[in-house]
């Protein structure tokens, strides 16, 4: 189990290049790094508009003068700095990637970049290349990869629990772009359909790497052979880019598989389905319920592996942070709560009696009233289990 505890002597100076205000994906982000001070957040380059990146950035609580107009400003003034960064994650559009990466690395920095990492092989590699002649580390932000129950996954079938791998079935879906008023509403969807900026695939790009990863990483044994993908692009501006796909795969193995994703399944909020079929039991995992693993055994009732239970592997508990019982959603929860009651805080602080009163948070009266509940509870009990009044 995972308490907090640091890693290192102190947290790494982090540096974010995009992540921005109107960005998608900067919170989970900082959110991810921030949460057990690993990492720093001390630099920045945010947006594409240097003005709202510095506004944002200060807002954030990062020093003016370290607030950058751009990223090559960012690399250059923090190595100058005794105090500099030390790693950076890049959160921009995807076109952007290769040429921030390598910059990245050619300052000394590690780096942590979004996926798709580049348009080619060929540039991935020269990144892989860059990194090694640096010593420096490239992480890649796969992120739903770090849920407990995907290593029970990769647990159970390196044990061979489900005998050989026969099918995989692989899907990432949703329909928010199932019309085609999609791109207008929005800025980060209008670049994903742009091959300049998105790169030679949509969905692929977007959504399937994601699931494509998690079964490698499940499966690390399970080499593809070839493959045959079907795209189309049913709200047809986009096109050259796919809007759904389909991919066939053969494995080295023998094994067959297939890979359905899409931005256009209409009223589908179930993102992620995989399910591995072995010789003697079956695997499944569905985003909707990550904390639970279906195992089915040939000729037995199925059951339900869930996060946190010391049945569970050691590297499915390794990383666990809350235990058993409490659903994932749990720490959001608790960071609502604490920016509530810092908002009543700061309320308070400006006599602002107004605001405060808008704020629903548990406070004081919430305490006395759980102590209340309490006490007429075992008044109750204590009389023989009787009704008494609630005061
Ligand atoms: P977005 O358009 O919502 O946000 C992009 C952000 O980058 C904005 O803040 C923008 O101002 C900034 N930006 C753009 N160019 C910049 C530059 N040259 N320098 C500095 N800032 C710049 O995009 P998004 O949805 O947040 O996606 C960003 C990346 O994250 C994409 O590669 C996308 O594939 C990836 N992504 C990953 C996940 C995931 O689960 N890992 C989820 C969503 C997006």
């Amino acid at each position: 189990m995972f308490n907090g505890e640091r890693i290192a002597e102190r947290p790494l100076r982090w540096g974010m290049v995009g992540g921005g205000r109107t960005s998608g994906v900067g919170y989970k982000h900082r959110t991810g790094a921030q949460r057990d001070n690993i990492y720093q957040l001390v630099a920045g380059a945010f947006d594409v508009d240097p003005e709202r990146g510095r506004e944002f950035g200060v807002n954030l609580g990062v020093a003016p003068e370290r607030c950058y107009k751009d990223y090559k400003e960012m690399f250059a003034e923090e190595a100058k700095r005794e105090d500099g960064i030390e790693v950076v994650t890049i959160a921009t559009p995807n076109g952007t990637h290769y040429e921030i990466t390598m910059a990245a690395l050619e300052a000394g920095l590690h780096v942590i970049c979004e996926k798709p990492l580049t348009f080619t092989v060929k540039e991935a590699e020269e990144i892989k290349v860059k990194a090694e002649e640096k010593g420096k580390i490239v992480g890649v932000t796969y992120g739903y990869a770090g849920y407990p129950i995907i290593s029970q996954m990769r647990s159970m079938i390196e044990q061979g629990l489900l005998g050989e791998i026969r099918m995989v079935d692989l899907r990432y879906t949703h329909g928010f772009n199932a019309t085609d008023d999609a791109e207008k509403k929005s800025g980060a969807q209008s670049w994903r359909i742009d091959p300049k900026v998105a790169g030679p695939s949509f969905v692929l790009g977007d959504l399937s790497t994601h699931t494509y990863y998690l079964s490698q990483f499940i499966m690390p044994q399970m080499k593809i052979k070839q493959l045959l993908c079907d795209r189309q692009s049913f709200i047809s501006s986009r096109a050259p880019l796919e809007d759904n796909a389909y991919v066939l795969m053969r494995y080295e193995n023998g094994a067959v598989g297939r890979l359905w994703t899409s931005s256009v399944n209409a009223g589908s909020m179930e993102a992620q389905v995989i399910r591995i079929v072995g010789s003697k039991a079956s695997l499944e995992w569905r985003d909707t319920s990550c904390n639970e693993l279906i195992y089915e055994v040939q000729g037995k009732p199925a059951q339900v592996f869930v996060r946190g239970n010391d049945y569970l592997d050691d590297s499915a508990l390794e990383y666990e942070r809350l235990g058993a019982l409490h659903q994932e959603g749990l720490s959001d929860s608790w960071a609502n709560i604490y920016l509530k009651i810092a908002q009543a805080i700061v309320a308070k602080e400006k006599n602002d009696e107004v605001a405060l009163s808008k704020i629903t948070y548990p406070d004081i009266n919430a305490g006395i009233d759980g102590v209340r509940w309490v006490e007429n509870c075992v008044r109750s009990a204590e009389s023989g289990a009787v009704w008494v009044d609630f005061e």
